[in-house]
């Protein structure tokens, strides 16, 4: 990465006996969406106000554009951050609600009306919202006025604590969908606390996933999704079959082998095992889509496993099958593009395949 916009190293952050991070390193590019995601308590708010600069970290470094953000007060840096809860000023005006960042460094009343109007246009709001009060917009335009208050002042980062999770399901699709339109045009960093995996998966060029008070992984989304690091961020990102298997490594690769189906053992290759693989439960992660049923003889390389259906779903654009497998604890879950054509029904023997070498190894 060219240097980086954000640069924390090693951050510790201790409440009293309760540490709450510990020892956190993450860098954002200039122009970079970073979600930041995890369990409930893992340290999320934590970061993103250290960042902001309203905690200070007990121990670690952070430099923001370069510079050495010790001691430095939040209104002092190149950030903003919005709050789930919304803080905008119930008596002040949209306008004023903007334009109070701008007022308060002391910008002349006509260029603090053009940036104001400018950044109504930008979240796509009326001009006649300009004189109307918080509690006089919905819920969505309030956040919108959240954002625009935000970035007037042209921060390089913005700082998203959960900005969306007050909305309602069909609101929030088409904020995240600005949002994600928002970043491109104005080219600032992100950074979004976010409990909503599909958002991050859909706005994030990185996710970084946390768990008690550590990052386990930073990648893309895919990277995140296909090659996660061990079952608990496969587990955290959408949903995941786990196969036992056998391992013999060979160097950088590896061979898996499984009592549990027909098929050969298979060569891993180096870049579908995780960087992370123990001898802890290693298993292969097979995604629900990369599964198929499967008649007659089932091409050479497959995998083929023999169940029966224990459930089936209709999700509208696709359906998912629930598989008993003799040896497995939890059902096979595939999913089938379409609703249409059922080929299976509840109680039916059935094969179901996939290719190990799409798989990716990964352990507890
Ligand atoms: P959530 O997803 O529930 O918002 P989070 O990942 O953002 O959680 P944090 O809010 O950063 O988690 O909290 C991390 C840990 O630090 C938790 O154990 C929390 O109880 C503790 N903590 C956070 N703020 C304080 C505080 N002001 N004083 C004491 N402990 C705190």
């Amino acid at each position: 990465m060219p240097t980086p916009i954000i640069d924390a190293v090693d951050i510790v952050k201790d409440y009293g006996a309760n540490r709450a991070l510990h020892g956190v390193s993450l860098q954002v590019g200039a122009g970079e969406f970073v979600a930041l995601v995890g369990p409930s308590g893992c340290g999320k708010t934590t970061l993103l106000k250290i960042l902001a600069g309203f905690e200070d970290p007990t121990d670690g470094g952070l430099k923001i554009q370069g510079k050495d953000m010790r001691g430095v007060p939040a209104a002092a840096r190149p950030t903003r951050m919005v709050f789930q809860k919304l803080a905008l000023f119930p008596h002040k005006s949209v306008a004023d609600n903007i334009g109070f960042p701008l007022k308060l460094q002391k910008v002349d009343a006509p260029t603090v009306k053009e940036r104001v109007r400018a950044m109504l246009d930008l979240m796509h709001l009326k001009p006649e919202y300009l004189d109307r009060f918080p509690a006089q917009l919905s819920g969505g335009e309030q956040q919108r006025v959240a954002l625009a208050r935000a970035l007037v002042s042209q921060p390089s980062v913005l700082l998203l604590d959960e900005p969306m999770s007050a909305l309602d399901a069909k609101l929030k699709k088409s904020l995240q969908a600005e949002l994600k339109k928002l970043h491109r045009e104005i080219g600032t960093s992100f950074v979004l606390v976010t409990h909503d995996l599909e958002e991050a998966m859909m706005l994030a060029d990185r996710i970084c996933v946390m768990r008690g008070g550590n990052v386990v992984q930073i990648g893309t989304p895919t990277d995140i999704y296909y090659r996660p690091a061990n079952m608990f961020v496969a587990g955290f990102i959408g949903e995941t079959n786990f196969l036992p298997v056998d391992v013999a490594r060979k160097g950088d690769a590896a061979t898996v082998s499984s009592p549990l189906v027909e098929g050969q053992p298979t060569d891993m290759p180096a870049d579908h095992i995780s960087p992370d693989l123990t001898d802890k439960g290693p298993a292969l992660l097979v995604r629900p889509e990369t599964i198929r049923f499967v008649t007659g003889d089932p091409e050479p390389g497959l995998w083929v496993l023999n169940g029966m259906v224990d459930e089936f779903f209709i999700k509208g654009s696709s359906t998912q099958y629930r598989i008993r497998v003799s040896g497995l604890d939890a059902p096979l879950v595939m999913d089938l593009p379409g609703s249409i054509v059922l080929p299976a029904e509840v109680g039916q023997a059935v094969r179901v395949a996939f290719d190990p070498s799409r798989a990716f190894l990964l352990s507890e």
